[in-house]
């Protein structure tokens, strides 16, 4: 995906105007997604009016815990991120490739043809717009590239939003993708509720980003505008509730494949797969073939998968990674380590998802602060001095 440059000055779009840039979006066959409030978090789905935003909402975080509370302003994007990411929408966790329907002696195969939905990304945060370029490394930058990924992600408007609070698992300051958003989008937007005025700075990102803007209402923002929109994301950087130390990270956790600490995180670890499920970059999935009864049709489907299943590594001699020891070993040296020699980036952005949303509250920021602390002072075998 091609970065697009910044095209304009920024511009002050009113609260009271913003239905406009949904009802634009729709009058160019865009399907419009965005955050709303449903048993008591904050999803992605189809919002069609600014009225079904989360206004008035914002979210409490910690280790295993995630809990909606009101605040007075009257905010439409006054939180940060719920347990959903938008590649529920780019990369769908379950699809359909092809059926195969008897067909004499043989079977013809019947591919998927469903058009390409057209989704516009309404409140993608500066985190998510970083994992979905980690996506665009992983379905388009290889060898092989997946078309459906390909199509749906050519066909999405990005609605980008700058963070104005940061979530207490949030750490993307650490890794330096958030909470500004940084390039990819079509529009980008900083809310301001002021005494004066409930309004929200808009940075135009492409070409068909100031298409759309066209359609609303706007004016030129004033400098006070644009310095109250920085210093509110400023503010943000400041206040993540979490650190991550990147420094050496990837030699760290390659030293650390016997480390003990990782027996003390087992012990907790449910290998329920939550982490893999919530994070935005998380991609394996598997393939099922599946028939009727009658033995006149089959399908294949793929589903997204985990690596916290025995299953995700089974081989004829039973799965490779049976401890959970080694299965939440896995996970974290792949997105601290061995995704950097793949893609040659970290494979976490920072959104604390994976925190927040572990039932038992394990904590990358803080397992990896362990395996830090409790290597000091510790001899190091002669290859990893080498690494280091
Ligand atoms: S780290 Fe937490 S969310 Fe991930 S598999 Fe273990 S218990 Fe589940
Ligand atoms: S590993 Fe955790 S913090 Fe990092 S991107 Fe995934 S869910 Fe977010």
């Amino acid at each position: 995906m091609a970065d697009y440059e910044q095209l304009d000055t920024p511009s002050v779009v009113l609260r009271a105007d913003l239905q406009r840039l949904f009802d634009s979006l729709h009058a160019r066959g865009y399907e419009t997604i965005a955050p709303r409030v449903e048993n008591g978090a904050i999803i992605y789905d189809e919002v069609t009016s600014v009225d079904a935003l989360p206004a008035g909402w914002t979210d409490e975080q910690e280790g295993g815990f995630y809990r909606l509370e009101g605040r007075d302003d009257g905010a439409l994007f006054g939180y940060t991120v719920g347990p959903q990411s938008w590649k529920r929408y780019l990369s769908p966790p379950i699809r359909r490739l092809w059926q195969a329907r008897k067909n004499g002696d043989g079977f013809e195969i019947v591919h998927e043809d469903a058009p390409t939905p057209h989704y516009a990304l309404i409140g993608v945060r500066a985190c998510e717009l970083h994992a979905i370029h980690h996506l665009d490394d992983v379905y388009l930058g290889g060898s092989t590239i997946d078309a459906d990924y390909q199509q749906r992600r050519e066909a999405a408007f990005i609605v980008a939003v700058n963070c104005g609070k940061a979530g207490n698992t949030c750490f993307c300051a650490s890794l330096g993708t958030g909470p500004a958003v940084g390039p990819g989008y079509d529009l980008a937007l900083t809310e301001l509720v002021t005494e004066r005025e409930h309004a929200f700075v808009v940075t135009v990102g492409s070409e068909r980003g100031a298409d759309v803007l066209a359609d609303v209402p706007h004016r030129p923002a004033a400098p006070g505008e644009i310095d109250l929109a920085e210093a509110i994301v400023a503010e943000a950087a400041r206040h993540m509730g979490r650190t991550l130390e990147t420094t050496g990270l990837k030699e760290l956790l390659y030293r650390s494949f016997e480390h003990p600490h990782w027996d003390e995180v087992a012990e907790r670890c449910l290998t329920c797969g939550n982490c893999t499920m919530v994070c935005p970059t998380c991609f394996c999935f598997t393939v099922e073939d599946t028939t009727d009864l009658t033995g006149q049709s089959a399908e294949r489907w793929r589903r997204a998968d985990s690596c916290f299943t025995t299953a995700f590594t089974f081989i004829t001699s039973g799965s490779q990674r049976a401890s959970a020891k080694a299965r939440y070993r896995q996970w974290l040296t792949h997105k601290l380590a061995t995704w950097q020699d793949q893609f040659d980036s970290l494979g976490c952005v920072g959104c604390g998802r994976c925190i927040t949303w572990c039932p038992v509250g394990i904590d990358l920021t803080a397992e990896v602060a362990a395996l830090r602390a409790e290597e000091i002072g510790q001899p190091q075998p002669e290859a990893v001095l080498e690494m280091a």
